[in-house]
């Protein structure tokens, strides 16, 4: 194995890519193909954060947490026991199942967030741990190294969605984990991190690939590979319609948007350590790892008018009115003072004199209705304030579509084919990457599917 990190290349797995002995061993087989990459960011084996999320946001009995606990423990021993169940290794994942129970049985679980954030962190403890002794089994030898990432990826203490300290991150990188490379191919934790008292935090659901991203910064590689369930990333989800195709290339900017918009593919935040470091960005599946996948880059020779449609589910619509601010000003400052004050960050919005309709980001680990009940308690005092939710965002993502140049007169094709679904909000001309409608959830997917075949199946 060659020692030279010049075309350093970081990897991330996902939970579907490292669910079990036999997914793991094709990822190993693909690091071990592949001599540039160094670094692998894994998450937890599917399944397992579900029901480490069960252990911290549930009011479980004693019995009830014990089968929890029994079913993620199963999770590792399917694993381990296809490893020859190798007795350091064993001991390691008893040992990380005995903390977790510990953890989980304190009384402040479900009130605390950080210990949610610990409890949370197990999954990829315990799935790094044994993707590296898979990597050196399928290797024959001792290439393969797992490492505590939470050395490295230092955060705030914004537990459930914390932000990183990118020059602190980039400092343990250069000392402690870049020798480490060159040694040996090193097996980390995507999702987790530490903040400076050193407690453990998570960077949001989905988070591994944000963490694989600000690994690839901090240790200046030349790519990032993200190795998933599908061959890269499609004209739209395609467990919607079977029509959604692989799309071969496609920019930042295009790409960002549609993981703001709820294409899960990429945690929302990935792509923004890589604008930042120019790193070039594959992805792909780890399933087919020869069936080609999707480069993201700066620059991509196509920029279609449409690229993709997104579907984001579970949005709640906020419309706050108040009469008595015709003519008057600071309406949209007072609801805004609110919002800052409850540290809700305003998702879309639409504007009236006398009203605002807007959707909020909906914090991870926090369940929607406490965060905006008092918020909402706060907006009531000075106006009316209405609550809608099961409602779901579909967005249109493309290039110019703010000015809808396309050429084709297709935007107003997409408009035709939602005139007899009940649109709650439209936001178009901002952003000349997206157009896109609040939909009742239940005919979400269903609209997705005629606006793609409209946009893309033609
Ligand atoms: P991982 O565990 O590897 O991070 P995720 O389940 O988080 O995988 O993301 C992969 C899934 O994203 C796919 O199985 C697919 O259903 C979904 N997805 C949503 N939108 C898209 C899209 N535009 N292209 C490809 N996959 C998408
Ligand atoms: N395991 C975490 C989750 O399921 C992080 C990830 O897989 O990206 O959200
Ligand atoms: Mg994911």
């Amino acid at each position: 194995m060659s020692n030279s990190l010049q075309s350093l290349t970081v990897a991330k797995f996902g939970g579907t890519s490292v669910a079990n002995f036999e997914a793991m061993s094709r990822c190993a087989q693909i690091i071990l193909d592949n001599n540039d990459i160094r670094l692998v960011a894994v998450s937890a084996s599917a399944g397992v954060t579900n029901l480490l999320v069960k252990l911290g946001n549930e009011s479980l009995s004693a019995n009830e947490r014990e089968s929890v606990l029994q079913q993620i423990r199963n999770i590792q021993n399917s694993i381990l026991n296809d490893l020859g169940r190798p007795q350091d290794l064993e001991q390691v994942i008893e040992q990380l199942l005995g903390q977790l129970a510990e953890v989980a049985a304190q009384d402040d679980v479900l009130t605390s967030t950080k210990l949610k954030d610990e409890i949370l962190s197990f999954g990829e403890r315990m799935s790094s741990q044994l993707f590296a002794a898979v990597m050196n089994k399928v290797a024959n030898a001792d290439v393969a190294t797992s490492f505590d990432g939470r050395q490295v990826l230092k955060t705030d203490s914004t537990f459930g969605k914390a932000e990183p300290n990118l020059a602190v991150t980039k400092q343990h990188a250069t000392d402690v984990l870049v020798p480490l490379l060159k040694e040996k191919v090193v097996i980390t934790q995507g999702f987790i991190g530490q903040d400076s008292f050193g407690n453990t935090t998570t960077l949001g659901r989905g988070g591994s690939d944000y963490s694989a991203a600000l690994f690839a910064e901090a240790v200046d590689a030349f790519a990032l590979q993200i190795w998933t369930d599908v061959t890269g990333i499609y004209t739209t989800d395609p467990r919607i319609t079977d029509k959604a195709r692989p799309i071969g290339e496609i920019s930042f900017n295009e790409a960002a948007e549609m993981a703001t918009f709820g294409a899960k593919i990429l945690h929302p935040a990935t792509l923004i350590p890589a604008i930042r470091s120019g790193v070039k960005v594959f992805v792909g599946s780890s399933l087919e790892p020869n069936a080609g996948g999707t480069w993201i880059s700066k620059e991509v020779s196509h920029k279609p008018a449409f690229r993709a449609v997104a579907l984001r589910k579970d949005q709640t619509l906020i419309t706050v009115t108040s009469p008595e601010m015709l003519h008057a000003t600071g309406f949209l400052a007072r609801v805004f003072a609110i919002l800052a004050k409850h540290k809700l960050s305003i998702d879309l919005i639409t504007t009236s004199e006398i009203s605002v309709a807007l959707t909020i980001d909906n914090p991870p680990n926090t369940p929607m209705a406490d965060l905006t009940d008092a918020c909402i308690r706060d907006l009531k005092d000075f106006c009316s304030v209405k609550v809608e939710s099961d409602l779901a965002l579909v967005a249109v993502i493309g290039n110019h579509i703010h000015s809808g140049q396309d050429g084709t007169g297709r935007i107003s094709s997409i408009f035709r084919t939602v005139e007899n679904d009940q649109l709650r909000l439209i936001c178009h001309g901002a952003s000349q990457h997206n157009v896109c409608f609040l939909v009742e959830q239940a005919s979400a997917e269903n609209i997705v599917r005629r606006i793609h075949d409209d946009l893309f199946a033609a």
